[in-house]
């Protein structure tokens, strides 16, 4: 699109010239903005017509006001595929975001599909919306992580070595598709900008390897200790949800320092705080106030 254009809100009006022969001049339409964000530039409009899904999408560059942040405070983030994100404060508090929906969706679609003959304009019509709802879902729950970020001051998150996930997994060939699959680069991408926005710097070069195994009160590696229904069971005595010991973990080896353990080596118990996934957004815990403890 060579002709200018101009952005007025959630306006958008393009010049089209005064040469067209049936004398259109411009066309005008809305966009959906993120709200909240005053764009300091648009740099660049661009229109696509995707044949297939007959979808007209509009692309803006933009160039934003980063707000200020005066915080200090750390997050680590265990990335997974049924807890999608959990996230470790400096705080002592932990936040799990379920990846049930995300699953169930993708399995859903996969369904469909497979029926269906690959490539074709149907398949990829089905592909187009299975895409945008996992999209959505991860959009509901990175911007209420980064919400939660902003509320409690953090100023640094660390999530691990996205390249390090694919690695260490090391199950059959069909479940390692099926992970290599699941969309970590986009959750990391949107952890990203979104951060950046509010002036968060989101970091991806923690080494994962062994956090899943590793006890986080004594150091102990055992895989044993992973046990049914995602409890990790150490015999030293710590207990406490896999997920929740591995984000710690990550924390740990991010900043050198747990946010958990004391000066006198006594380790204190979490505050977990379990996030369910929903189409109109993250859905709060139902016992509110009340959080779900660790360890036993
Ligand atoms: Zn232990």
């Amino acid at each position: 699109m060579q002709s200018g254009f101009k952005v007025e809100g959630d306006k958008v009006t393009l010049s089209l010239g005064t040469s067209r022969e049936d004398g259109v001049k411009q066309v005008s339409f809305r966009i959906s903005h993120r709200p909240g964000i005053k764009y300091k530039r648009v740099r660049d409009l661009s229109i696509t017509y995707d044949k297939v899904s007959g979808r007209i999408e509009a692309r803006l560059v933009v160039e934003v006001e980063a707000r200020e942040n005066n915080g200090a405070g750390k997050v680590a983030v265990d990335l997974g595929e049924t807890v999608m994100m959990a996230c470790a404060f400096d705080d002592g508090t932990v936040l799990l975001y379920s990846g049930r929906l995300i699953k169930a969706v993708r399995r859903y679609w996969q369904k469909v599909r497979a029926n269906l003959k690959q490539n074709s304009r149907r398949w990829k019509r089905i592909a187009h919306r299975e895409k945008k709802q996992v999209e959505h879902l991860l959009h509901a729950a990175t911007s209420h992580l980064i919400a939660e970020c902003v509320q409690k001051g953090v100023k640094e998150i660390a999530i691990g070595n996205l390249n390090g996930i694919r690695e260490s997994i090391a199950y059959g060939d069909r479940l390692n598709q099926r992970l290599h699959a699941w969309p970590y680069r986009k959750l990391a991408n949107m952890l990203k900008y979104k951060g950046a926005l509010v002036g968060i710097l989101v970091r991806d070069d923690v080494d994962e390897e062994n956090t899943s195994i590793t006890c986080h009160a004594c150091a102990q590696v055992a895989a044993s200790n992973r046990r049914h229904r995602g409890l990790y069971a150490c015999s030293c005595g710590w207990r406490a949800q896999a997920d929740v010991n591995g984000a710690l973990n990550i924390f740990e080896r991010a900043f050198q320092v747990s946010p958990v353990k004391g000066s006198s080596g006594r380790v204190a118990r979490p505050a977990v705080v379990s996030y369910r996934l929903g189409w109109h957004g993250v859905a709060e815990p139902k016992r509110k106030g009340k959080f779900l403890r660790a360890s036993a």
